[in-house]
């Protein structure tokens, strides 16, 4: 990831990039959606990057369910138990 020269477009690029979550959610309060949105209007690069969040999360909801799936639990604490056993 790269730092350093990031337009100035209103809210500042890191302030915009905390809210995506809640922005993708639309949990943002009205005066901050705003902002967010302003903001992405102006600046590529956080477009670029909500886009890419709003494809992931699509992805996510598509093939996976919140929780993991308890079998796939299961197998986890038993790797684990083996990992401990071993020592
Ligand atoms: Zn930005």
């Amino acid at each position: 990831m790269s730092a350093g020269n990031v337009p100035d477009c209103g809210a500042p690029c890191q302030e915009a990039l905390a809210q995506l979550e809640r922005y993708l959610d639309g949990e943002l309060p009205d005066t901050t959606l705003e902002q967010i949105k302003t903001h992405l209007v102006a600046c590529y690069p956080c477009t670029d990057r909500a886009s890419f969040e709003e494809q992931l999360r699509a992805i996510v909801r598509r093939d996976c369910v919140d929780a993991p799936p308890p079998s796939l639990l299961v197998r986890i604490r038993e790797h684990l138990a083996t990992v401990d056993d071993e020592r």
